[in-house]
């Protein structure tokens, strides 16, 4: 006897969005999440930009879940009333050797499916944005910010409304395979069993602990990203990236949709030695590290000369869980039904960093069928 048809670890963006499309399409499913709400690890740590999808090799599943997830956000945001302001960003060369940098990323733009990309000369760009100095820039409309928080509150009321269960607090402590169904232990006391027809694994930070109580050894890099904030009034209404780097894509000015300016990631791997967010009283976790100012004043004022170091204050910081180590190339998301495990019947979702939160409604329906093919 079954439980659940389907089970979802992890209730940030993507798992709430793979159990609103499961449910709706009339299985039976529960989305478990450790803490006692939804979307309380990197779903809230995130600069909320809706990315255009130039930064991500043709035909890889960032590209492609990408484009589709921005565009099924706009329309998700004008259905159910989520904030979406389309400020357009514009990634800046601060040299004429980095314009052929743009170049690539015009062209491989284009080549995702990404529309209104533009080139821009350096008087185009400080025409467009006064305050920013670039020798040359690549201009992309469709990029857009959001708010995450309420599109996670969306997605767990379609969860809700088709019937489907989110039962938080309830951290997954085993995975135990059989034939064609998974059994699934939450913690407590006394601890709760349950058994499904097909789990996937949306846990985040944690997705290759889960991977490996499954029979899949994996194991993430953790690679954190600090942000400092900007108060001050400045001439900039778009976001204002550099030129990409190998592990990142570069500590950006972006406006924030309250007011003011929030300037970073950086990346920085870190070390698995501690919870990755602090969500309860007391509970140890990393911190944003306000040594750092110095870095960062000197990456954003190669673009924003007036920037002045006191003016940046320490803000947040979000942990990315990548499949790229620091000497690696890049890295595509692993989203796949695992064939030696339950006949196919465990699907894994592992290394869903940015751009994840854009991208999360195009993973729920690229899992959802995978699932229907699973459970026919
Ligand atoms: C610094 C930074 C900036 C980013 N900026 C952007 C951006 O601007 N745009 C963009 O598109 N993307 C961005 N991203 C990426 C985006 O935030 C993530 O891809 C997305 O939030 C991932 O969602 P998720 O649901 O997979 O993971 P999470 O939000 O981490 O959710 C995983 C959930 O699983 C739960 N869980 C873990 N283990 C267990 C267990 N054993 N039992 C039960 N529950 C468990 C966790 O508690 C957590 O709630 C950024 C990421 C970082 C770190």
């Amino acid at each position: 006897m079954c439980d659940f048809d389907a089970m979802v670890i992890g209730a940030g963006a993507v798992g709430l969005s793979v159990g609103a499309e499961l449910a709706e399409k009339g299985y039976s499913v529960a989305v478990v999440e450790q803490h006692d709400r939804i979307g309380a690890e990197t779903s809230s740590h995130n600069s909320e930009v809706v990315h255009s999808g130039i930064h991500y090799p043709t035909g890889s599943l960032k590209a492609l879940l990408c484009v589709e997830g921005a565009q099924l956000l706009e329309e998700a945001a004008g259905r159910y009333g989520i904030p979406f302001c389309r400020t357009g960003k514009i990634t800046v060369a601060s040299t004429v050797e980095e314009t052929a940098v743009l170049e690539h990323l015009a062209r491989q733009g284009r080549s995702n499916g990404v529309t209104g990309v533009e080139m821009l000369t350096a008087a185009q760009v400080s025409r467009m944005e006064p305050d920013i100095r670039a020798a040359a820039g690549l201009f992309t409309p469709t990029t857009a910010l959001t708010s995450a928080h309420r599109l996670m509150e969306v997605l767990a009321g379609r969860l809700s409304d088709a019937g489907g269960l989110l039962g938080l607090r309830h951290r997954v402590a085993a995975v135990e395979p059989r034939d064609k169904t998974l059994a699934v232990t939450v913690a407590g006391c006394p601890a709760q069993r349950f058994v499904c027809r097909c789990l996937v694994n949306c846990a985040g930070l944690s997705s290759d602990a889960i991977s490996t109580m499954a029979g899949i050894p994996c194991r993430l890099h953790w690679a954190k990203g600090d942000y400092f904030s900007l108060h001050r009034k400045i001439g900039v209404s778009r976001l204002i990236y550099p030129i990409p780097g190998k592990t990142g894509i570069g500590i950006h000015l972006t406006p924030k949709m309250g007011g003011g300016f929030r300037v970073g990631p950086d990346v920085e791997y870190v070390s698995r030695r501690q919870p990755p967010y602090s969500t309860s009283a007391g509970q140890a976790s990393y911190a944003p590290d306000g040594g750092k100012r110095r870095l960062f004043w000197q990456a954003a004022r190669r673009y924003l000369p007036s920037l002045a170091e006191e003016e940046l204050v320490p803000e947040m910081y979000g942990i990315r869980p990548k499949l790229q180590g620091p000497d690696d190339g890049f890295a595509d998301f692993a989203i796949r039904s695992e064939p030696h495990v339950a006949e196919g019947r465990f699907i894994n979702c592992l290394g869903i960093e940015s751009p994840g939160l854009t991208a999360c409604l195009a993973i729920g329906r690229y899992v959802a069928r995978i699932a229907e093919e699973v459970l026919g």
